[in-house]
């Protein structure tokens, strides 16, 4: 049977993890069992998750949002509490991999997200000093703002937030998934049509108007499911193990 350590190896080796200083630690966050033959993955670490995985009996969990985040209280109490509690008494490993999983460019959320809307990717760039999480390129089929919304809500099943900077067809796009608003201006920089990205804040909306740059927020979780999906995938094929997914439904 597959062992923890060798798949740890194995993923931490194809995701370049030592690259990345990252917001919180890749790779084995909670130790479980030592041998694996299925695994569970999801977007976040969350109860309904762990629950889940002590239903179908997992020997490991793989999410791209885990734990012991820079600047979050250290202490295990409340939710955390109860989620280690729930991950150690049924002995799940909790196996997290955060930028490198947005970066990577086959399995990463960028990559996938490409692959999704039909987008052609062109360069990745760094954003925060987060190495190659920005992506840039065209789309396929060149779409106004309103007409690229309603692909992205058809492609992601869920309505997107937007600001319509002008009336031209997009065709060159920068995309970072998740929680990746604050760096709109750095990107328009780029010279990009648009950008496209998981949240939104206030001050998007100025930003787009006042460039006349299209700006696009689609969901942290919606953008962020596809990763860890194909990571999870690769991991199967290689070491010949059992895999669900488990899209808890989260509208941000
Ligand atoms: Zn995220």
């Amino acid at each position: 049977m597959p062992e923890l350590k060798h798949i740890l190896e194995y993923a931490n080796n194809v995701l370049s993890v030592d690259q990345y200083n990252d917001y919180g630690p890749n790779g084995l966050q909670v130790e479980g069992r030592r041998e694996i033959k299925s695994i569970l993955a999801g977007v976040s670490a969350s109860q309904a998750l762990i629950d889940e995985a002590v239903r179908i009996n997992a020997d490991m969990l793989l999410v791209h949002h885990g734990y012991f985040w820079r600047g979050e209280s250290p202490v295990l109490t409340g939710i955390k509490r109860k989620r280690i509690q729930t991950l150690l008494s049924h002995e799940i490993n909790l196996v997290a991999y955060h930028l490198p999983l947005d970066a990577h460019p086959e399995l990463g959320n960028n990559a996938q997200l490409a692959l999704k809307l039909d987008m052609q990717v062109e360069q990745r760039f760094d954003l925060g000093g987060a190495i190659g999480i920005g992506y840039q390129g065209q789309l396929k089929t060149a779409m106004d703002a309103d007409q690229f919304a309603s692909h992205l809500e058809r492609k992601l099943g869920r309505k997107p937030v937007y600001v319509k900077g002008n009336d031209k067809k997009i065709l060159s796009i920068a995309w970072c998934s998740g929680g990746a608003q604050s760096y709109f201006d750095e990107v328009i920089s780029r010279g990009v049509d648009a950008y496209l990205t998981g949240e939104a804040s206030e001050y998007n909306f100025h930003s787009a108007m006042e460039n006349q740059v299209n700006f696009f927020s689609a969901g942290h979780h919606a953008t962020e499911r596809y990763g860890v999906q194909a990571l999870a995938e690769l991991l199967v094929k290689k070491f010949d193990l059992t895999y669900s997914f488990f899209d808890q439904e989260n509208p941000i």
